[in-house]
């Protein structure tokens, strides 16, 4: 299979985890997911973990310094370069957009699709209250989804202009919305040239 590289956004709540894992064993990428990542230097423990535990806790986002460092060092590696790759909470901010372009021309790979999982508001919050999680409270859930659109959604508008973005209906079941997606890849990579 040709290797593929994605940019999935969604909100919270939108699913996107699941599709994520689900696009990984159709299409071959390698999922890449920021929130695990650090969450594996949480529970580690390390010095870094718990600097990144407390700004997690708090609702921040971590630097974009770091979250390059560490998505750059991804990309590179063997697996990434050989199956491609699937980006999922990442990029965040224009700065994260700017590093991952970078790091793409210097490895010689390019962003072929960026997908988002569309879910409306409303609809995303009353799945979050319904899972009932300690941190989903109505007031937390409120200030993440704020967030994402203050810093997230601006980032939309500049891979509609590269002619890569497509919006995907998020809403019907894991299998309807896979269907859709896996519509929208497979186009993608049979027009790929390589
Ligand atoms: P969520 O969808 O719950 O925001 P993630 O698992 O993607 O979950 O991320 C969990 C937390 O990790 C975020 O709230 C943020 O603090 C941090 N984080 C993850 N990815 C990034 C990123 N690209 N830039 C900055 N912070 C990030």
């Amino acid at each position: 299979m040709k290797p593929i590289n994605i940019i999935i956004f969604g909100r919270q709540g939108s699913g996107k985890g699941t599709q994520s894992l689900l696009i990984t064993k159709e299409f071959g990428p390698v999922h890449i997911s920021t929130g695990d990542m650090l969450r594996a230097a949480v529970e580690k423990g390390t010095e870094f973990g718990l600097q990144a535990k407390a700004i997690m806790d708090r609702g921040e986002l971590v630097s974009d310094e770091v979250i390059s460092g560490i998505v750059a060092e991804r990309l590179s590696q063997s697996d990434v370069i050989q199956n491609g790759c699937l980006l999922d909470g990442v990029p965040r901010t224009l700065g994260q957009v700017e590093s991952i372009m970078e790091v793409s021309e210097k490895l010689d790979f390019s962003i072929d699709l960026v997908l988002n999982l569309e879910v409306p508001i409303d609809e995303v919050t009353s799945r979050m209250l319904s899972r009932g999680r300690a941190d989903d409270t109505e007031e937390a859930i409120a200030r993440r989804l704020g967030l994402y659109e203050q810093e997230t959604a601006p980032l939309f508008e500049f891979f509609s202009k590269k002619g890569v973005f497509e919006i995907v209906d998020g809403l019907g079941s894991e299998t309807e919305v896979f269907d859709r997606l896996s519509v929208v890849i497979t186009r993608v990579l049979s027009d790929k040239k390589q």
